[in-house]
């Protein structure tokens, strides 16, 4: 057997100057957390919502583990990802931050168990399936996962999301799960340039839960608005916005995907 190749004691590797570059990544990232946060308060502002009544989950997915760091510096600690296998390995980086961790994206039944064990929060719940899985497979010592469910308001059959009418189902369904505990509802509707068109389907998710909430599960939060349309979201009632563009800026290619 050969033996390993050893690198030279001499060798250096030259790389990219860490501390300029890190500096220069947390300063954009912070300008545009407190950008973010200014368009937040405003619109609560301006449409009558308590202040800091709406919670910003920063959406990392396909972002470096460098990237949540200096999300985080500046003060962001609730982060959402779409892929289950990125967002883990992402964690394993960053084991030693205090970050809250939501799942966002499309749930795979294989996958179930890891969204169980490695996140506080899954967003996008459309089957009951899943929901049973998620339930059993919470780890025993762990709060029970905050689970919203995901409406599909524009009734377009490519998007993920529970049709209106079948909500009420799945949320009964789930009261017999411990593990689990409802929190809300999420739409992720067809972009909108106008407001008032961008406004509409978050009228209709609010009603909706108006309609569903009761005092036992009220249904408090709705996680509705991204980057381009969270001033209308706000305006609707939105809880939490999920924000990914406007604090990291473009995604690089998701490669694959
Ligand atoms: C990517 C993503 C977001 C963030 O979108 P931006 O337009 O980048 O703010 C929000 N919600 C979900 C479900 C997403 O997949």
């Amino acid at each position: 057997m050969l033996a390993p190749v050893r690198t030279s004691r001499a060798y250096q590797p030259n790389l990219p100057g860490p501390n300029l570059m890190d500096t220069e990544l947390n300063r954009s990232i912070a300008d545009n957390l407190a950008r973010v946060r200014e368009r937040i308060a405003a619109a609560e502002a301006r449409y009558g919502r308590p202040p800091g009544s709406v919670a910003l989950l920063a959406v990392s997915k396909v972002q470096g583990a460098e990237r949540i760091a200096a999300a985080y510096a500046a003060g962001q600690s609730a982060f959402g990802e779409s892929y289950v296998q990125e967002a883990l390995d992402k964690q394993a980086a960053l084991a030693h931050l205090p970050l809250g961790w939501h799942f966002i994206g499309r749930v795979q039944t294989n996958k179930t168990r890891d969204i169980a064990t490695h996140f506080d929060w899954l967003h996008s719940l459309c089957d009951l399936k899943h929901a049973r899985r998620l339930a059993a497979q919470r780890p025993a010592d762990a709060p029970p996962l905050q689970v919203c469910v995901q409406v599909n308001l524009s009734g377009e059959a490519s998007k993920a999301g529970l049709a209106p009418q079948d909500v009420a189902a799945l949320i009964d369904a789930c009261g017999a799960l411990a593990g689990i505990t409802v929190a809300g509802l999420m739409t992720l509707p067809a972009p909108a340039q106008d407001l008032a068109a961008q406004r509409r389907p978050f009228a209709a998710l609010r009603a909706l839960r108006d309609r569903l909430a009761t005092p036992d599960l009220p249904l408090t939060t709705l996680s509705m608005g991204m980057s381009a349309d969270l001033e209308a979201a706000v305006a609707e009632g939105a809880t939490m916005v999920r924000i990914g563009t406007a604090v990291f800026g473009a995604r690089p290619p998701a490669g694959g995907r």
